[in-house]
């Protein structure tokens, strides 16, 4: 393949990956813009692989076809078998990949490239430092948030002692150290050390975040994921790979941005590792007590109900319960009840996971609300049925030196009577305990969701 013909796929695969973010945008048109990424993704791969540089390596062909067929299957296998709810540890996982690339890329260009001198051989150095500084944050930042996510560590906060001013301190001395390096015309102590700070740097900055803020983390490291690939596409001089980076770091970025919005945090206190968050109170256990009810009693309130909001969460995705809840909501609409669903914007564990089940159940789009959009709505609602939500239900976001003070949270609590659907009594992601459970308008349905929900259909007439 000659250099143009690799020059104009590369530009076919950036507008291809733009118009693949612009259909994710909106439900209706997301399968369309997977397709639309896959086929990007295809032609940049060709054009790559047949290439004149790679092509002139001759023994080079042969071991990236046989990496690509064996990532080919491991890729497959793992997409088979991986379940909705473990999305964010895999994309979690995934992102420690990229990064852990970006950082073999800049040793390899750093040990390899010493072609070139004056302004060009220092803009290099620059490039191989912060391309390997941002491969190890993203590195050790998302192999701590696939163990947080997949419980393999607490979701609670690490609150080391002075932890700003470490990370602080990190940041100043990787600042000398990579001036260091360019005046030395690359040392390999400098960028050794650096490696170093830096993998302790992204374990900590993600360890010091608490569950409840766990999506804007999986957003942001998707950002720096995509930074270290930009930072990559420089030392390897492509330039379709310095765009996709590009693409997924600014896109990352935006997400982490509007997320945090939803969640009332400052952006700048999430990306420091919670900066400036204030101390949180020590929980204590809330006494009270909880009033349980039977499919039969929450069918009968239904049925007698004028206006019914569900509110899904975490619980909703692990039973699987999306279709025997639109099997519900299609009988109570039949009987004149008005049903909607208030969706909050992180509820589950990936964002939009709630929207995604309800599409695959066939819910009709026009009446799943945002949480903005249904707030105010409780008041005047009869029955609220809470299906394995938690944390997004929880008042204690109300109260001062609770760890989820300030989180915006659906306001179930002023509907007439709520019905939680749950097994126990486990608190949600972020270990807060939840007042709502012991509220006297609640009533507890203990069991596993789906089978609540199928139990609850079967006395609807
Ligand atoms: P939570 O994780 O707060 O709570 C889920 C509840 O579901 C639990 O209390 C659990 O209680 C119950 N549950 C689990 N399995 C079942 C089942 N089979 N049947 C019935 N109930 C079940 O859920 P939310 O959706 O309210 O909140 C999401 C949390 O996850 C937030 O803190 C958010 O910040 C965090 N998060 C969100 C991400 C995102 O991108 N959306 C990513 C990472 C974290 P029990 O065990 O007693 O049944």
């Amino acid at each position: 393949m000659q250099y143009s013909m690799v020059t104009t796929a590369y530009i076919i695969a950036a507008v291809l990956f733009i118009m693949a973010l612009a259909g994710l945008a909106q439900q209706e048109s997301a399968k369309r813009g997977i397709w639309l990424g896959m086929i990007g993704m295809i032609i940049a791969l060709a054009a790559t692989i047949l290439s004149p540089e790679v092509i002139k390596l001759n023994t080079g062909l042969g071991y990236i076809i046989a990496t690509m067929i064996i990532g080919s299957i491991i890729g497959l296998w793992v997409a088979r078998r991986v379940a909705m709810t473990e999305m964010p540890e895999l994309v979690a996982i995934l992102h420690s990949f990229v990064g852990l690339a970006a950082v073999c890329v800049g040793y390899n260009s750093y040990l390899y490239h010493h072609d070139l001198t004056g302004i060009m051989q220092q803009i290099h150095l620059v490039e191989v430092f912060l391309g390997i500084f941002i491969g190890s944050v993203t590195f050790t930042g998302s192999v701590v948030a696939f163990a947080k996510l997949r419980g393999l560590i607490a979701s609670k906060p690490l609150n080391l002692p002075h932890r700003h001013k470490l990370n602080l301190l990190a940041l100043l001395i990787s600042t000398v150290l990579m001036v260091n390096f360019v005046m030395q015309g690359g040392s390999t102590n400098n960028l050794l050390i650096m490696t170093l700070i830096a993998l302790v740097f992204g374990w900590h900055l993600v360890a010091s975040i608490g569950g409840a803020d766990m999506p804007v983390v999986v957003s942001m490291l998707n950002s720096y994921s995509g930074w270290a690939a930009a930072a990559a596409g420089f030392m390897l001089g492509n330039d379709l790979l310095i765009i996709t980076g590009a693409l997924v770091g600014s896109s990352g970025a935006i997400l982490s941005y509007i997320m945090c919005r939803a969640m009332n945090r400052s952006f700048f206190a999430v990306i420091a590792g919670g900066f400036g968050n204030d101390p949180v109170t020590t929980e204590t256990g809330i006494e009270g007590e909880i009033i349980t009810t039977t499919a039969e009693e929450v069918a009968a309130m239904l049925s007698s109900s004028k206006q019914v909001i569900i509110t899904p969460g975490y619980g909703m995705a692990v039973a699987q319960a999306q279709y025997p809840v639109h099997d519900i909501t299609q009988k109570l609409r039949s009987q004149g009840v008005t049903v909607r669903f208030g969706i909050h914007p992180v509820a589950g564990r990936l964002p939009g996971h709630m929207n995604v089940l309800l599409a695959e159940a066939k819910v009709p789009y026009d009446i799943v609300l945002e949480m903005d959009e249904i707030n105010a709505d409780f008041a005047s609602t009869d029955t609220v049925l809470v299906i394995g939500a938690n944390d997004t239900v929880n008042p204690a976001a109300k109260q001062a030196g609770s760890p989820i003070a300030g989180m915006p949270v659906l306001e179930v609590w002023d509907a007439k009577r709520i019905i939680v659907f749950k097994r126990g009594m486990a608190s949600g992601y972020a270990g807060v305990q939840n007042p709502l459970f012991f509220m006297e308008h609640t009533r507890m349905l203990f069991g596993d969701a789906k089978s609540s929900v199928e139990e609850i259909a079967k006395h609807l007439r």
